[in-house]
This record gives structure tokens, C-alpha cells and sequence, in this order.
């Protein structure tokens, strides 16, 4: 069946943009509305020939927008669920923060192969921060920008050859 990779991260990391950015069109849901339950959001993706379902876990299944923790749970529980291959996104402006931690921690049970974006690197300046990522011990670190789209081929390839 179709191989499954699936995007984590704490809130406003850019998980969603980053998703739209692969899927070439605005499919996941950007804004947050207060209260509302969101669907679980997949696209299918083809890259030179290899195929796979991309699912966006932020938000799913989560009533109380202000807990942070229990959207992070539950991204988790869908990546434990489904994912061939996880990408844990960071935001390179804000630098790592706890909830980043504790992403890395919850994935530490899983023996899926990891690509650590560090996204928002609107600006190849801005790479050099992506250092203090390798904290996390977690994933193959990529800088990305989905607002400015740098690295998607070479992002793809990361993806492709974990399959
Ligand atoms: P999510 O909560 O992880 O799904 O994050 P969103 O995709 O909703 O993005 C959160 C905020 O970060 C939004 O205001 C986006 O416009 C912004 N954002 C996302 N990607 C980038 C990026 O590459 N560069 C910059 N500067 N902002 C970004
Ligand atoms: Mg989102």
C-alpha cells in the first residue's frame, strides 16, 4: 500500500504551510478556529516517479486548542499509527523550545526513520541557528522555508530515500 509520512511538531511550527508547500496547493487548514475540531489532513505526493501519503496530524482530534501537550499526544499516536517515515519540524526563529523536547522524547519509541526540518530559514543567513537542533538526537536536519520555498527537491529526496 501506499507509503505514509507524516508531519509533527508543537503549534505554529509551520507544519501546515509546509504541508500546502509539498502539496502545491492550499488543502490543510492554516488558521486556527477556537473549538473546532479539525479533520486529519492528507495529500497524495509524487516525486520523480515515487509516491506517498502525506498527512498533516496537527490539531486532529483536538478540542481544547490551548492544550498544547494533548495536540502534541496526539500527533504522536497518528505517527505511531501510520507513518513510514516522520517529519518533526522546528521553527529556526523561535530556536528550540520545551515542547520541541518533548516531540523528541515521544519519538524516541519509534523506529521509523526521522527528517528534523528546521523551517521558517526564510534566508540562508538564517541556517547556522539550525545548530543547536542536533540537541534534539533526533532525524536527518534539513533547513527549509515553506513561505520561501528553499530546499523542496533536496527535502523530497530526504523523504524518497526512506521510504
Ligand atoms: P502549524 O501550527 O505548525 O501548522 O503552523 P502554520 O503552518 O499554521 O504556521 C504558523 C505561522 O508560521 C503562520 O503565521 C505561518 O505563516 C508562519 N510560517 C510558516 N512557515 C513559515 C516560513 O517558512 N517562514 C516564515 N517566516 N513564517 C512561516
Ligand atoms: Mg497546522
Amino acid at each position: 500500500s501506499m507509503p505514509k509520512v507524516a508531519i509533527v511538531g508543537r503549534p505554529n511550527v509551520g507544519k501546515s504551510s509546509i504541508f500546502n508547500w509539498l502539496a502545491g496547493r492550499r488543502i490543510a487548514i492554516v488558521d486556527d478556529y477556537e473549538g473546532v475540531t479539525r479533520d486529519r489532513m492528507t495529500t497524495l505526493i509524487e516525486h520523480e516517479g515515487n509516491f506517498f501519503e502525506l498527512i498533516d496530524t496537527g490539531g486532529m482530534g483536538v478540542v481544547d486548542s490551548d492544550d498544547l501537550t494533548a495536540d502534541v499526544e496526539a500527533q504522536i499516536e497518528v505517527a505511531i499509527a501510520t507513518a513510514d517515515v516522520i517529519l518533526f519540524v522546528v521553527d529556526i526563529r523561535t530556536g528550540l523550545m520545551p515542547l520541541d523536547s518533548l516531540v523528541a522524547e515521544r519519538l524516541r519509541s519509534i523506529d521509523r526513520p526521522i527528517v528534523l526540518l528546521a523551517n521558517k530559514a526564510d534566508h540562508d543567513n538564517l541556517d547556522i541557528s539550525a545548530e543547536e537542533f542536533h540537541k534534539l538526537g533526533r532525524g536527518h536536519l534539513i533547513c527549509v522555508s515553506a513561505e520561501q520555498k528553499r530546499h523542496r527537491d533536496e527535502l523530497m529526496q530526504l523523504i524518497v530515500d526512506r521510504l
